[in-house]
């Protein structure tokens, strides 16, 4: 009998922290088992799961005092993926194994109460964490495997009885480790452009977006393609970096969502529904916190249709995660942060009545102001472009000119981002659209020649300065666009023609 310890993380959002679990295993006294360390009701309940596990394997349940903690003791520790770490410290206690193989070896997975070991979300964090924290090993669910293998450096083993790990412990028996067949995730295939008719100018704002990083509002009718176009805005951006892979696909493991067993390449696409809930906004519910469609569209594209419908609560929410590029959850025991970097697509009708052409709109025009005036606002600040888009007409699907499609244009993209990288690298900005104004005013003021169209709107108080930022920024992405050094009096105008009149 003896003190055992073994290793497992505690998530935070997608953020871990390596976790020792002891067990004290000593005869004489009653029977009974502790569990320190601030543990969740889950993890309550675990005590008696792993007993069960254990007795099901035909292993016996030390007839001693047993005494398991969890250290740091101060973290919260949710959940149920802390099983096969508190099953294998009892064992290890009661010298019904040998201690080695647990050195430097880090556990996952839940316990079915015959002894199987369940898969757990996050497993893709929790090995990140467990690499940075020196672990050398991982032990982890069968059906993890593959997800495991997303990590290098770290030693991955496959278990999916706890029978077979303690036959490993005994060295007895070796557990799997090889990488499943890795298949493609089925959302590469990202809709083409060239299936999108008419809408010139749509598809235009479109591409100074992806070029930019620009948030963007469109306003039209329904029928006119606003979904259609935002979702092949994830096509005309670049494919993701492997950080930048690695952080996306780390959410969708927390979600529990991974699609396929490969690093997600492509920028994520998220359209929920405008009258989604806070906590599925910006993340929420109970045991481990899920990412909310900001966090799942980290690194992509974030549709919300009908967004005068949203409301001031959920704009707001919107708002902080934009400007702070995550969110932070706060939880009984604690805080805790998943990413939201993402480029925002509103859309929206002009109107209530919401006609198929602005002709037949029955509203009277104060309904109409007050309806877009619910977008206005803080968030709205942060939308660079604004598009209104044209109803479909007959001479729209017969014009007969072949629709660009998506690799042309992405050519163009990802110049025109080759650009602003170069330009911005020194201040740690990719996109135009993270520049900020008193910079592009200042350090990168333009000459008066380029920029007299814009100082006069602002003299005679037709444009805000707010407007007048907004407008420099797609300007420098207009003149990126152009392969321009600097943008000049066309590129101005050209960005004030992506103003919204009423709302500049
Ligand atoms: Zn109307």
């Amino acid at each position: 009998m003896a003190l055992r310890r073994t290793w497992a993380v505690a998530l935070f959002g997608v953020d871990g922290v390596l976790v020792e679990v002891e067990a004290d295993v000593r005869k004489g006294g009653l029977p009974s088992v502790q569990l320190l360390g601030l543990p969740d009701t889950a993890l309550q309940e675990s005590k008696n799961r792993v007993r069960a596990a254990i007795q099901n394997c035909k292993e016996d349940w030390p007839a001693s005092c047993v005494t398991l903690a969890l250290s740091p003791a101060a973290l919260p520790k949710t959940g149920t993926s802390y099983d096969l770490a508190l099953a294998c410290a009892v064992l290890a206690g009661a010298e019904l194994v040998p201690p080695h193989r647990l050195a430097g070896t880090v556990l996952f997975g839940e316990l079915a109460l015959d002894g199987r070991i369940r898969p757990v979300r996050g497993l893709l964090p929790a090995l990140l964490a467990a690499r940075r924290a020196g672990m050398r090993r991982a032990v982890v669910p069968a059906e993890g495997l593959a997800e495991a293998h997303l990590v290098e450096g770290i030693e991955v083993l496959g278990a999916g009885h706890l029978r077979d790990v303690v036959g490993w412990l005994r060295e007895l028996g070796e557990l799997d480790r090889r990488p499943p067949p890795v298949d493609q995730p089925p959302a590469e295939d990202v809709p083409d452009l060239s299936d999108v008719l008419g809408q010139p100018e749509a598809r235009w704002a479109l591409e100074v977006a992806a070029a930019g990083g620009h948030h963007l509002l469109m306003v039209g009718p329904p029928g006119t393609g606003k979904t259609m176009l935002a979702k092949r805005l994830c096509g005309l951006l670049p494919s993701l970096t492997a950080p930048e892979a690695l952080e996306v696909t780390a959410i969708c493991s927390v979600a529990g969502d991974l699609p396929g067993t490969a690093l997600i390449r492509t920028p994520p696409f998220v359209a929920p529904h405008p009258t989604l809930s806070i906590p599925a906004l910006i993340g929420g519910g109970t045991g481990l916190a899920k990412p909310g469609a900001v966090s799942r569209a980290h690194r992509g594209v974030l549709l919300l249709d009908e967004a005068c419908e949203l409301g001031a609560k959920r704009l707001e929410a919107l708002r902080t995660a934009l400007e702070e590029g995550e969110v932070r959850l706060a939880r009984r025991d604690g805080t805790l942060r998943y990413p939201a970097r993402f480029q925002l697509v509103l859309a929206t009708n002009p109107c209530p009545c919401a006609p198929a052409r602005d002709l037949d709109c029955q509203c009277p025009p104060q309904v109409r102001r007050r309806y877009l005036g619910k977008l206005s606002g803080p968030l709205l600040d942060r939308v660079d472009l604004r598009v209104r888009m044209r109803p479909i007409t007959a001479m729209t699907v017969h014009s007969g000119a072949e629709p660009e499609g998506t690799a042309a244009v992405r050519k163009r993209v990802e110049d025109a981002r080759a650009a602003a990288r170069e330009r911005w690298s020194a201040h740690g900005w990719q996109t135009n659209t993270e520049v900020p104004g008193p910079v592009l005013r200042r350090e990168f003021a333009l000459p008066v020649e380029a920029t007299g169209l814009l100082d006069r709107g602002l003299e005679v108080g037709a444009i805000t300065a707010r407007g007048a930022d907004r407008c420099l920024r797609v300007a420098w992405t207009l003149a990126d666009l152009d392969g321009s050094d600097q943008p000049g009096p066309e590129h101005v105008a050209a960005a004030l023609e992506f103003r919204d009149r009423r709302a500049a």
